[in-house]
């Protein structure tokens, strides 16, 4: 194999600098030299990001001899261009955030001025290289896993090709993921844009950021970006941001992003973008007005497409869907031989998703299901991490509505809960949503500064089939913000207290005086 440094096609990985040499020392090794085919393979798995890595590792681990083929860089979106850097760039952002605020709010040192955004990325690229070699090709090699690079194809419904090679398989998992979305307007593809893909490297802060989408990735990098000190403007085509989320969540959270400095401009419609110079503008139309913007950068986070060209899936006799990959409950593609994991084929487009259903598959796909089981049955929750953060987790009450499922919903404020209030932490709610007449949970919306680490406590009771009850049956520590699910169950259980009961009590009282 020829030698890689910086590695192609796809994503460059900038700047070159020795973190991201390190990371890519990892994750697509110069000069590593594909192995020779070892006959035909238990399982082949196409795409090393976390649900082909945790595909193959799993199998790998149990004795099956696999193949895992990846075309750029093991660690798929979420180590490199996803949730690793936009989490270590959130980091920093929060902590500037909070320097910049402890003088005025908590009578802390007045910190005045911008800091140093290319220290901020070097940060994170030296954390997020850090965390590389888990997914690292050496690793996996060392777990027993063929690792191939170059881009797998499908020829057959038992057959991949890869790098000139064939690989026959007895079973595969495609877990290709997703890129983002780009929207057609026109002039965009001359203007110059970043996606996730890119924004990433930069290394210099944009003075004014233009960014196009209102949904996780957009809101995400939007407040990062303000609290690093760019003139943020988000332009968004609905009439709210986060649109999968409960409408009072994207409020608080639409209120601090604007707090922070980002201008949200609704209801608009990007008619032209063009580039002048190093200058991006954009022509919109808003409530029936022409303006027009101007950024030194423009962000396109408008969704994102699953990665089904270029496979070969006709060869396969696989089938897609407006999804991606088409799979059935136990994640089985039309060949009843490919699985497929991950953002390709699922309506849950996060890591840990990707992971759930890896280990899934891995049972369903060779050993005929035990020990596997029905995508359907997983509990997955999502985290948006804005200040505050939104974590949700099962049905909503419009969708259970919408499905003739009668739901009682109970909803905590914040600014009830001592910790939050002292942390100055108070905006923000807890809404369950029960199954009616029931402490049942069905889902749950939380907004509060760690949502995504509480949310848990949520999902683990829907997975156990633990009710409300129990939840507030559990002794939660004094002062926590967790105290809010506790609050939630008494909440609830104020509500069971019907009028027949309490004139029972009353009486009780009485008698005794
Ligand atoms: C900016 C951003 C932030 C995010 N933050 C979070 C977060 O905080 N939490 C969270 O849970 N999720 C987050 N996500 C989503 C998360 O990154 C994805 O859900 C996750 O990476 C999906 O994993 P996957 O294995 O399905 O696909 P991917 O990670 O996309 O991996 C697919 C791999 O397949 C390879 N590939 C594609 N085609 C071929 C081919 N023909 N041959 C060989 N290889 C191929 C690709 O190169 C890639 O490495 C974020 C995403 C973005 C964009």
């Amino acid at each position: 194999m020829a030698a890689m440094a910086p590695p192609e096609p796809g994503v460059r990985v900038e700047p070159f600098d020795r973190f991201n040499r390190e990371l890519v020392a990892n994750v697509r090794p110069d000069g590593w030299v594909n192995p020779e085919p070892r006959g035909r393979y238990h399982l082949v798995v196409i795409g090393a990001g976390t649900g082909g890595l945790v595909t193959a590792a799993i199998a790998a681990g149990l004795g099956a001899r696999v193949a895992l083929v990846e075309r750029h860089l093991m660690g798929g979106d979420c180590l490199n261009v996803g949730c690793v850097p936009s989490k270590g760039m959130i980091g920093a952002a929060r902590s500037w955030q909070a320097a910049a605020e402890s003088g005025r709010r908590f009578g802390g040192p007045a910190v005045a001025g911008g800091g140093q955004f290319a220290a901020a990325m070097e940060r994170m690229r030296r954390l997020r290289a850090g965390i590389s070699r888990v997914d690292g090709a050496g690793r996996f090699r060392d777990l027993g896993v063929d690792v191939f690079f170059g881009e797998g194809r499908f020829t057959s419904r038992d057959s991949v090709t890869v790098d000139g090679r064939v690989i026959r398989f007895w079973r595969a998992v495609i877990a290709t993921g997703a890129r983002a979305a780009v929207p057609s307007i026109a002039g965009l593809a001359d203007t110059g844009y970043l996606t996730n893909d890119t924004v990433f490297n930069l290394t210099e802060l944009p003075r004014r950021l233009l960014v196009l989408g209102a949904g996780p990735v957009g809101c995400e990098m939007a407040q990062a970006f303000a609290r690093f000190g760019s003139e943020v403007t988000l332009l968004n085509q609905g009439d709210r941001i986060l649109p999968r989320d409960d409408a009072d969540a994207a409020a608080i959270v639409e209120r601090a992003m604007t707090s922070h400095g980002v201008r949200l401009l609704h209801r608009c419609r990007v008619v032209r973008a063009q580039g002048r110079g190093e200058i991006r503008v954009l022509a919109v139309e808003r409530d029936g007005q022409a303006e027009s913007l101007e950024g030194d950068q423009l962000l396109v986070a408008t969704g994102r497409t699953p990665h089904v060209e270029g496979l070969g899936l006709e060869a396969a006799g696989v089938a897609v869907d407006q999804r991606g990959v088409a799979v059935d409950d136990r994640l089985r593609t039309t060949n009843p031989r490919i699985f497929a994991v991950g953002d390709i084929g699922s309506r849950f487009r996060f890591t840990h998703a990707a992971d759930a259903q890896a280990r899934l598959v891995v049972a369903n796909a060779l050993f005929f299901g035990i020990g596997g089981g029905k995508a359907s049955r997983l509990v997955i929750p999502w985290t948006t991490y804005t200040t505050p953060e939104v974590a949700h987790v099962g049905w909503s009450e419009r969708d259970a509505t919408a499905a003739g499922i009668g739901v009682d919903t109970i909803t905590v404020p914040l600014h009830e809960v001592d910790r939050a209030v002292l942390d100055g932490q108070d905006e923000g709610f807890l809404r369950v949503h029960l199954r009616r007449r029931s402490d049942r949970i069905l889902g749950a919306t939380l907004v509060a500064e760690h949502a995504g680490d509480m949310i848990g406590e949520i999902a683990l009771a829907m997975t156990a089939g633990l009710g409300l009850r129990k939840i507030g049956a559990t002794v939660h520590p004094y002062p926590t913000q967790s105290e809010v699910f506790r609050k939630a169950a008494d909440a609830w259980r104020r509500t069971r207290l019907t009028s027949p009961a309490r004139a029972v009590f009353r009486a009780f009282f009485r008698l005794i005086g």
